[in-house]
């Protein structure tokens, strides 16, 4: 009897895997085809200065509604960094942003505007990628691009990926290094990759206005930084008690968090831009 239960558990068990990879092939096929439909769209999370609470840029960040149903970033993105879909999601991504970067240009009313957008270390590894971000850089005139990077798998950044940056930043593009301060993203990092920018994980800000402990090590975090000579953004700001922390611990660092703006579709962000600039003008 033992024996028998025993085996229908076994194929209770087997029809579970079939489905979960059944699942998942589904999955990347349909994350394919978006891809090929070019039907990943980009919403804009603008970043501020603390000290005025301008828009100096936004963050582009990939968002997918399969059947109507949004699909978490983290999923997907993992996703196509297993499959290699990241190199074609990635080049959607530039190619939106490239598309959006006139109107951007015009609301920014000649202030200073970079946009961030976050790319995978398999497309540094792509011989093409050089020239996509050429062209990529070449259409946003005016605008300057920066490229995020993280280490999600851990996998090293080997020369290959280093000689590929360098040629990259030789064109005018600044990279950030992402996740700063939590996961794979380590301190080696600062030295070795040619980044000018770290962003602290949103991680880092969580208590900031509640626990001394937490304050001082976003604020040694920040001083690292500075004190390197790289531009610090500080992600995750979610409470106004945070971003009084961060004003007074951090002056000069530039922030991103829902309390100020949560990621938008382009038209929203150009409204936000072209309401600021109206202030700045009816200030002069
Ligand atoms: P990330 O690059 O660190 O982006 C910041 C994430 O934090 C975004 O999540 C953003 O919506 C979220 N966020 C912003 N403000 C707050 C806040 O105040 N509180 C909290 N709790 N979260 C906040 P999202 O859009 O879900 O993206 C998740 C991750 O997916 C990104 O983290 C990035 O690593 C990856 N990702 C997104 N788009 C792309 C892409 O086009 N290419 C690649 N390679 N990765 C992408
Ligand atoms: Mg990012
Ligand atoms: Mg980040
Ligand atoms: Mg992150």
């Amino acid at each position: 009897e033992a024996k028998t239960q025993g085996k229908g558990r076994y194929v209770e068990y087997q029809t579970a895997m079939g489905r979960v990879r059944l699942e998942r092939l589904e999955l990347v096929d349909d994350l394919r085809q978006a891809i090929d439909d070019a039907e990943i769209d980009v919403a804009y999370q603008p970043v501020i200065g603390v000290d005025h609470g301008r828009i100096v840029g936004a963050e582009a960040l990939a968002r997918w509604r399969r059947n109507g149903v949004p699909v978490a970033p983290d999923v997907f993105i993992s996703v196509a960094e297993e499959t290699g879909l990241i190199v074609p999601l990635g080049d959607v991504i530039l190619g939106k942003v490239a598309a959006d970067a006139p109107a951007l240009l015009s609301a920014a009313d000649g202030e200073p505007l970079s946009i961030n957008v976050n790319i995978s270390a398999a497309q540094l590894r792509e011989p093409e990628f050089i020239a996509t971000v050429g062209r990529t850089v070449a259409a946003m005139r005016g605008t300057s691009l920066i490229l995020e990077i993280t280490e999600r798998q851990g996998v090293d950044l080997d020369d290959n990926v280093l000689a590929a940056m360098r040629a990259i930043e030789n064109m005018g593009v600044v990279f950030a290094i992402d996740d700063f301060g939590v996961g794979f993203s380590s301190i080696s990092y600062l030295h070795d990759l040619p980044a000018q920018v770290i962003k602290a994980d949103a991680a880092l800000s969580n208590g900031i206005d509640e626990d001394p402990r937490a304050r001082a090590l976003l604020r040694s975090v920040v001083l690292m930084g500075q004190s390197l000579g790289f531009g610090v953004v500080v992600e995750g700001i979610e409470r106004e008690s945070q971003l009084d922390v961060v004003r007074e611990d951090a002056p000069g660092v530039l922030a991103q968090g829902y309390l100020m703006h949560r990621p938008m579709p382009l038209a929203d962000l150009l409204s936000v831009m072209r309401l600021e600039r109206d202030g700045r003008r009816a200030m002069r």
